[in-house]
């Protein structure tokens, strides 16, 4: 094969699971293309996808991953933190965000030593735009978020219309959107609230992140067309280049049978749209009284369910007896994927996280939104208020931190979940979310706007490449 027409794509994703888990899927996506997929990674990362590459490279593809230590001492970071999810204080997250500096020179000397044809990289190492550009590779930058929060981002970085109200509960208008979208402060991460945080350590990385980002070759996101489309048409037009290639987690051909969970098992016994499935992500911590009330709702409703909760997260002694052979708790990781796409699965209450929006959308599943912090809020609005698949369980205030969270009550749950899965709005909802599922699928077969984006970027990294020899 002449070795122009086979790409050798390099990956660097944030080590975070919800930037891990979608690179993955397009690493393993372009192999399925024929391309060669490297991930660059640390080995505790590593671990956590190491069999079902392991299984790809058996069925043929070309896929591998090199590891880079994890420069925990260096950056102050305790032996083991090598993921963005096991930082629990602004300190260790700003540490973090330092040790993500400290890959520069052996991840370049990776590349040098390599055959890359392009990078594709989280947008927290922004200084792979100009490694890139010493080796004579394009770099493409993934966010890990949608079109439409990043549009709404950029308004209120850009535009400030957050400055101009008088409280941090008063409702404003995003303007300039193609739909009337409206937040208040209190819906913002605090390095968007107010002018005058200048030195929050977030906004000086993301000055960086974006002039890296409009020196670089593109951005690729896990979104597809039809999903949002005025807001995708919109980021392409700012961005330059930008393809749609989601959802990924339809792109990678999935996990194997065999490895199902005892909570698939369960799931065939359970009759169809019959289960509600909750997760908060993976970087989320619930406390106690917010399990309390999670768990009061789903038995004052009677509700079946699955419920991923922390490893070490307490539930109320007697809720798993008295809630047998209706529901499940899971601690620890979930299967979320196989969870979502089960036809006894009828509705998902979620954080918002892009990933599991775009899980759940896939699955053509209807949610009950309940973001937490970083652009959730956002992806709520997307959700309830321009997909029409949603119901707000009613979060008010944005919060990294657990503790300072107020538990949401037991009505509001067990209403916002019973709307969702009793009667004709939640049947509404769920039949708007399976047209939508089934666009999501259609989108990433050949001749959909995924697939078709797909093969687009992978023409023009060739064509770069074909010029630069
Ligand atoms: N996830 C999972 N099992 C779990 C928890 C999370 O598979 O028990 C996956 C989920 O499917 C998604 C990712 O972890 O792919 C979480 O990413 P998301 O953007 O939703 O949220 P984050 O964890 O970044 O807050």
């Amino acid at each position: 094969m002449n070795p122009k027409s086979r790409l050798h794509i390099y990956f660097l994703p944030m080590m975070a699971p919800g930037h891990m888990i979608p690179a993955v899927h397009m690493a393993r996506g372009f192999a399925r293309r024929s391309a060669k997929s490297t991930i660059i990674t640390t080995p505790s990362n590593a671990s956590k996808f190491s069999e079902v590459i392991d299984a790809d490279r058996r069925s043929g593809f070309d896929i591998s991953i090199t590891l880079i230590e994890f420069p925990c001492r260096e950056a102050g970071l305790p032996d083991g933190c090598e993921d963005l999810s096991s930082t629990t204080t602004p300190e260790m997250f700003q540490n973090f965000l330092h040790a993500l500096d400290l890959f520069r020179c052996p991840v370049e000397d990776i590349l040098r030593r390599g055959d890359p044809d392009c990078l594709i990289s989280g947008a927290f190492f922004p200084w792979t735009t100009s490694v890139a550009c010493s080796l004579g590779i394009p770099r493409v930058v993934f966010y890990g978020t949608g079109c439409f929060p990043m549009c709404v981002f950029r308004v209120l970085r850009e535009q400030r219309p957050q400055d101009a109200v008088a409280s941090d509960s008063e409702e404003f208008e995003v303007p300039g959107l193609p739909d009337r979208v409206r937040v208040s402060r209190r819906q913002l991460p605090y390095h968007l609230r107010l002018k005058g945080t200048d030195d929050d350590p977030l906004l000086e990385l993301t000055r960086k992140v974006l002039e890296a980002d409009e020196a670089g070759f593109g951005i690729v996101v896990n979104t597809f067309h039809e999903l949002e489309p005025a807001y995708a048409a919109h980021i392409r037009k700012l961005a330059g280049k930008a393809w749609h290639i989601g959802p990924v987690s339809l792109i990678s051909g999935g996990t194997s049978p065999e490895n199902h969970h005892d909570c698939v098992k369960w799931l065939e016994s359970r009759k169809p749209n019959s289960v509600v499935y909750l997760c908060f992500g993976s970087m989320a911590i619930i406390q106690k009284p917010q399990i309390n009330e999670i768990a009061a709702a789903l038995e004052d409703i009677e509700q079946e369910f699955i419920w991923v909760v922390g490893k070490e997260a307490e539930v109320e002694e007697g809720f798993e007896a008295r809630t047998e052979g209706r529901g499940m708790i899971i601690r620890g990781w979930a299967p979320q994927v196989q969870i979502l796409s089960h036809a006894a699965v009828g509705g998902f209450v979620t954080h918002c996280g892009w990933n599991s929006v775009l899980e759940g959308v896939a699955a053509g599943v209807p949610m009950v939104t309940w973001p937490l912090s970083a652009e959730q809020f956002f992806n709520e609005k997307l959700v309830a208020e321009v997909l029409g698949t949603g119901v707000p369980v009613g979060v008010e205030e944005w919060s990294k931190r657990t503790d300072e969270r107020a538990a949401i009550g037991r009505e509001k749950i067990a209403s916002a979940v019973a709307r969702l899965m009793v009667g004709e709005e939640g049947e509404r909802m769920r039949s708007r979310a399976r047209e939508l599922g089934e666009v999501g699928r259609r989108a990433v077969e050949e001749g959909g706007s995924s697939y078709t984006d797909f093969d687009c970027l992978m023409e023009e990294i060739r064509m770069f490449t074909a010029s630069s020899t």
